[in-house]
């Protein structure tokens, strides 16, 4: 067994190094009513006196004891004086030349050989944080033992359970001194020394009632039966000791510890250990080699092990599972820049083909919260764009009588036969400018999706980027001021599609030709077969209805409004009116349909042409050619203070894990228990 015990150091300085809230150490803790004599049995378990006791509230503040076992000190000096290539825990303290001593965490250098000081000095430290009138403080005091007569074991000595405050305790101070033992032994990771004098009733023990609260199965609760000497004459404490009163899982075990008496006359340790033996051979000569000082401490040593044992599994998953998730983070930081040409080329690259990927649908990290990249930019040329196009009225914002200004403007001062082409490509003009507009905004639409890129790609894909802030908003920089560039030139495109269209407007395209001549011969008939009767009825009623307006009766109205140019507001239109209206109205819309076709096919082509398909061959020549310069580099990829330093931290911690993962797979492999 004490083969294991170097191990369980190892074990421990790791746990140590990586922190004792990560991986929690078996540890036994000392509960019990106050003076029951839980600061006595530590003491036996040390062997030697060092820790305040004596009746009343002693104990004020949990004192986390770790006990290590060191070689005598004549073997230690041998070691020394040798090569001093054996190095383990156990030499830690090489320059101390005594046979045992403490430390204290917070008085770190200081080394205690006289345990008498030790002493003072946990009660001067308990006095400094809990006051020196029997108030408590849950702030622990840790204490290392190094000795050649311990196991190596980690003991808390917690304060008693009391019920009425005395001094400047709290009104609260059992609920209190609760929670800090609940605390303690509530960690599963805990063996819980439950101590109970002999001479109260083992049904009223406040131990093990707590023991009960956290480990209802008694799976890691020894009981220990203090004072087996102050029992009333005529009792004894056999039935208890065999587990016939309560049954204790672990086991039930009798010392009789030094009385006030004793401690105040110095008996020595060794003697009270063998006065024990003596009375336990009196006593309760059955059950000897089961009590005793001795034995509570090889079975608390016994049950740490397997504490340990049945422990590693799951601490060595933990251990695991830290080094993954350590690991990660140390990839996610990257290398410490070495070449700095090559990490900007290989940044740049990995920040241009993300880019391009977003837009091409082929990227990694595909989004399923909305549409973005690519998809957008399809979504905003077939739904956003295609929709107002296809919503524009081709007639719309224009009246008939703007129809009839404009072919009476075209005819001039003769009255014309036929409607005038001319007006017909005045007012289609018009219409088709109405196309420019959601066309432009189009371009901007995409303009903008494609600015949104950049920030999904330098905070998505490219974990890298992040490492390096001055490279990143340099990267938004160039690719914004590229976009920047593009966007007039896409403009100027869109404008022209329109333009061109107004250019000329082609009456023999081929869609448009059959159209033409259907709506005119069908007008002309129509004109032929109503002529007469109804022109004349119509031209009647305008006259009638509209002389005041000067547009009716072309003699009279004309002589009367001579200098009048303005267009009338309203009036009936006579039946040629109305005829001409609707062969040029038709006429427009067969033509703008053919032109809004076209315009709804040419301007995505040409956004992509002149935007987006030129930014995504371009952008990396852009990169490279802005930012590739030697005298930029450096400066480029200076990391953020937090990455590297994080990184440091974070590459020691993997360290730390590895070494406590090793000693894990060496205890298991090395010891079939
Ligand atoms: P704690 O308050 O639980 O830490 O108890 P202490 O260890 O301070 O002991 C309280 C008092 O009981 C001290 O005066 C001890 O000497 C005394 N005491 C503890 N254990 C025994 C025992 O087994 N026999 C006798 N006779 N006295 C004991
Ligand atoms: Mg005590």
């Amino acid at each position: 067994m004490e083969t294991l015990i170097p191990t369980i150091n190892r074990l421990q300085e790791v746990f140590l190094t990586v922190g004792a809230e990560i991986i929690q150490l078996p540890q036994i803790v000392v509960v019990g009513s106050q003076s029951s004599g839980k600061s006595s049995v530590l003491e036996s378990l040390v062997g030697r006196d060092f820790l305040p006791r004596g009746s009343g509230i002693v104990t004020r503040r949990p004192l986390v004891l770790q006990l290590i076992n060191v070689p005598p000190l004549q073997e230690r000096l041998k070691i020394e004086n040798g090569n001093g290539v054996k190095q383990n825990a156990q030499n830690s303290f090489p320059g101390v030349k005594a046979e045992e001593w403490g430390t204290f965490l917070h008085c770190k250098n200081q080394i205690f050989t006289d345990f008498q000081e030790i002493c003072r000095e946990i009660e001067a430290e308990t006095e400094r944080s809990s006051g020196s009138n029997k108030g408590i403080s849950p702030e622990p005091i840790h204490l290392k033992i190094f000795s050649p007569k311990v196991l190596n074991l980690t003991l808390v000595d917690l304060p008693g359970i009391t019920k009425v405050p005395v001094g400047d305790q709290p009104e609260d101070i059992e609920a209190q001194v609760q929670g800090m033992i609940l605390s303690f032994i509530s960690n599963p990771n805990s063996l819980i020394l439950a101590v109970s004098p002999a001479n109260s009733d083992l049904a009223t023990s406040d131990a093990l009632k707590l023991a009960r609260e956290v480990d209802p199965d008694g799976r890691r609760t020894l009981l220990v039966i203090s004072k087996l000497d102050l029992m009333d004459a005529g009792t004894d404490a056999l039935e208890v000791l065999l587990g016939r009163v309560i049954p204790v899982r672990l086991g039930i075990i009798g010392v009789v510890n030094r009385s006030q008496h004793d401690i105040n006359t110095q008996k020595s340790l060794e003697d009270s250990m063998r006065d024990e033996q003596a009375f336990l051979q009196r006593h309760y000569p059955s059950l000897a080699s089961r009590a005793g000082s001795r034995y509570l401490a090889k079975t608390l040593s016994r049950l740490l092990m397997h504490h340990i044992r049945d422990c590693l599994p799951e601490l060595k998953t933990r251990v695991t599972v830290l080094s993954a998730q350590y690991q990660a983070r140390l990839n996610s930081y990257g290398q410490p820049v070495e070449d700095h040409s090559a990490t900007l080329l290989q940044i740049v690259t990995k920040f241009a083909s993300d880019y391009c990927n977003t837009i091409e649908g082929t990227a990694r990290h595909i989004q399923t919260s909305e549409l973005c990249g690519g998809a957008r930019i399809c979504y905003i040329f077939h739904e956003t764009f295609g929709r107002t196009l296809q919503s524009i009225d081709p007639l719309g914002g224009l009246t008939e009588l703007d129809i009839l200004t404009a072919i009476r403007n075209a005819t001039g001062p003769r009255p014309a036969l036929f409607v005038p082409e001319v007006s017909f490509e005045l007012l289609v003009k018009r219409q088709i400018k109405r196309l420019e507009e959601p066309s432009l905004r189009c371009v901007e639409l995409v303009h903008e999706e494609l600015q949104r890129i950049i920030q999904h790609c330098s905070s998505f894909s490219t974990q890298e980027l992040l490492r390096f802030p001055k490279l990143h908003d340099s990267i938004v920089e160039v690719v914004t001021g590229l976009l920047r560039k593009r966007l007039p030139i896409a403009n100027e495109m869109v404008h022209n599609l329109v333009a061109i269209e107004l250019a000329y407007v082609n009456t023999k395209h081929p869609d448009f030709t059959d159209a033409a001549q259907v709506s005119a011969s069908v007008n002309s008939q129509q004109a032929e077969a109503s002529d007469g009767g109804k022109r004349w009825k119509n031209d009647k009623v305008g006259e009638e209805k509209a002389p005041a307006t000067g547009f009716g009766s072309p003699s009279k109205g004309q002589a009367i409004n001579l200098l009048d140019t303005a267009v009338p507001v309203s009036r009936k239109l006579s039946a040629k009116e109305q005829r001409d209206c609707e062969v040029i109205q038709r006429l427009i819309k067969c033509y703008f349909l053919i032109v809004r076709k076209s315009i709804q096919d040419s301007v995505p082509k040409t956004v992509m042409h002149f935007l987006v398909n030129f930014v995504k061959e371009h952008l990396q020549s852009e990169l490279v050619g802005q930012l590739y310069k030697q005298p930029l580099l450096q400066e480029l990829l200076i990391e953020s203070q937090d990455t590297a330093q994080q990184r440091i931290e974070v590459a020691q911690m993997l360290e730390a894990l590895k070494k406590a993962n090793n000693i894990i797979s060496e205890i298991r492999e090395t010891h079939l228990w």
